[in-house]
């Protein structure tokens, strides 16, 4: 509209400096390569998915997709799993259900933090259901949901989101059609007297509310025995590569591998120093590498000093320095063919990453950032 300044009406109100520069038409055809990418393992994504339905036993296992999949892309990890079997799917927010329209066949949507005031024609349109979190929802529901199912969380210690035990008991939950009743476990990922607490107090909520189905176990919770998988378990960051609990280690693959490309190379000479706040000296004749990669993509600047590595065709390359918001260096001192353009892996081992970092395994997933381009394998 307006482009070419044919209609003078619009043509008033664009700026004369833009008016004078000639409009480009191709920018959305040309190919702009990203400097980030992000390579995914279909494969190991299925693994992942088959080894935790194997540990739930005969409940089904589904998978949540919240935060756009832990941050390596919800509709792709949907499309994947609903291949492999799996049915069942959780977002935490509307916005992110209307994203994953229309679904798979044969998929079920459920958004975990319910329906509040404003969500309700969001609620009311889409083939989605609320994960009803709290009495006052509840009543919304019973009054504008038209009868349709839902899902209920059930808070059995957590103090998170959910109704608390005595009103489910008390019979707040009356009249609604429950197709899966939901607690969540606060400690699985620990050997915490609070698993079996909230275990019994599930149990109870179970004997005494109808659903079609009951469903407690996150990752961890899928890890600590079949007790806890009831109908349907709902993992989510050991779909992705990270192990909640020792039980995982050794079965769960890594599924998120980020790449950054070379900048630049330089010499650095003996003595002088790298990036910001000259926090790294060159202590012999140095060669460094630039990489587009920064703290805007989520590689954050706790990393520096932590042994955080890349790795060029079997070289291990340290970072250095600190991390700038969008360019990291590594010394590529060891491995002198490496040049402007190449490819470096980025170490990206979620339980080794984490716990030198201080980040949490999701931490490290939900923080990689837009830039990188997500390519999967097959
Ligand atoms: C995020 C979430 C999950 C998945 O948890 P993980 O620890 O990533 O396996 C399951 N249930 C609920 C209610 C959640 O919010």
């Amino acid at each position: 509209m307006g482009q070419g300044g044919a209609d003078g009406r619009t043509d008033q109100l664009i700026h004369p400096l833009a008016r004078r520069a000639k409009p480009y038409r191709g920018a959305n055809m040309i190919e702009v390569p990203s400097p980030l990418r992000l390579r995914l393992d279909r494969a190991a994504l299925v693994a992942n998915w088959r080894w935790l339905a194997a540990q739930s036993g005969s409940a089904a296992c589904g998978a949540a997709l919240k935060a756009n999949g832990y941050g390596l892309g919800a509709r792709a990890v949907m499309h994947h799993l609903a291949a492999a079997g799996c049915r069942d799917f959780f977002v935490a927010t509307w916005a992110e259900a209307a994203a994953l329209m229309p679904l798979p066949e044969g998929a079920s949507l459920s958004v975990l933090h319910g329906a509040g005031a404003s969500d309700m024609i969001a609620a009311r349109t889409l083939p989605v259901r609320p994960v009803l979190g709290s009495v006052e929802q509840v009543v919304r529901w019973r009054d504008v949901g038209e009868g349709r199912p839902c899902d209920v969380m059930v808070d059995t210690g957590m103090n998170r989101l959910g109704l608390r035990v005595e009103e489910a008991l008390a019979g707040a939950l009356g009249g609604l059609r429950i197709e899966t009743l939901l607690s969540h476990l606060a400690s699985a990922d620990e050997d915490s007297a609070q698993n079996a607490q909230q275990l019994a107090a599930f149990r109870a909520v179970r004997d005494a509310i109808p659903a079609r189905r009951y469903s407690l176990a996150n990752s961890a919770g899928i890890c600590l025995s079949t007790d806890f998988a009831f109908d349907l378990t709902r993992p989510g960051i050991a779909l992705y590569g990270g192990i909640p609990r020792r039980e995982a280690a050794g079965h769960i693959r890594q599924v998120a591998f980020p790449e950054t490309r070379v900048l630049q190379v330089r010499d650095v000479p003996a003595g002088e120093a790298v990036g910001y706040g000259a926090a790294w000296t060159a202590h012999r004749n140095s060669r460094i590498a630039v990489a587009n990669l920064g703290y805007a993509d989520g590689f954050l600047r706790c990393h520096a000093g932590t042994g955080a590595m890349a790795s060029w065709q079997g070289h291990a390359l340290p970072l250095i320095g600190r991390v700038s918001m969008d360019l990291v260096a590594f010394d590529v001192s060891d491995a002198p063919a490496i040049g402007e353009g190449d490819w470096l892996a980025l170490g990206y081992d979620l339980p080794i990453v984490s716990s030198a970092s201080g980040l949490s395994q999701y931490e490290l997933l939900t923080g990689l950032g837009a830039r990188f381009e997500r390519i999967w394998s097959e």
